[in-house]
């Protein structure tokens, strides 16, 4: 995801309002690494600006999504969480705490075999296969007992 004020620009280039509510979801996704769900997302807006609605706050990140500047995960039939990190990447969810980590590839063989990368992939059932989702499971650093 690029910069608030970048992403201000790309709004504009593609006739989407860019408002300073909008200027508000940006920032707080930005960098972010804990894979926000929109009521977060919401949360941190209202801290700033009491009286955005979590309508808005949608709206914004739909067409983030929309501009490819934001993805989305399903794990744990949850709300959807949203990602500020649009370069192919596997997740880590920890069942202790439940917390979603990117996996940013220590065995690069684990990413480079995902079919996103390769393009379409048809299966011999006749699928064609555009997207991929790894999710690792099981504990994380803090959780695990020394
Ligand atoms: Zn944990
Ligand atoms: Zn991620």
């Amino acid at each position: 995801m690029r910069s608030p004020d970048d992403l201000v620009t790309l709004f504009r280039a593609h006739g989407l309002k860019a408002t300073p509510q909008r200027h508000a979801v940006f920032a707080a996704l930005h960098n972010d690494g804990t894979h926000p769900t929109a009521e977060t997302v919401w949360e941190r807006v209202r801290e700033q600006m009491p009286l955005v609605s979590l309508r808005t706050v949608y709206q914004a990140l739909g067409d983030l999504i929309a501009l490819g500047e934001l993805g989305a995960v399903s794990v744990n039939n949850g709300a959807v969480r949203f990602d500020p990190n649009v370069s192919p990447h596997a997740h880590f969810v920890c069942r202790a705490c439940e917390r979603i980590f990117d996996v940013v590839a220590s065995d690069p063989e684990l990413i480079s075999t995902h079919p996103e990368m390769a393009g379409v992939v048809v299966t011999s059932e006749g699928f064609a296969v555009d997207e991929t989702e790894i999710i690792f499971r099981g504990t994380c650093a803090s959780c695990r007992p020394l």
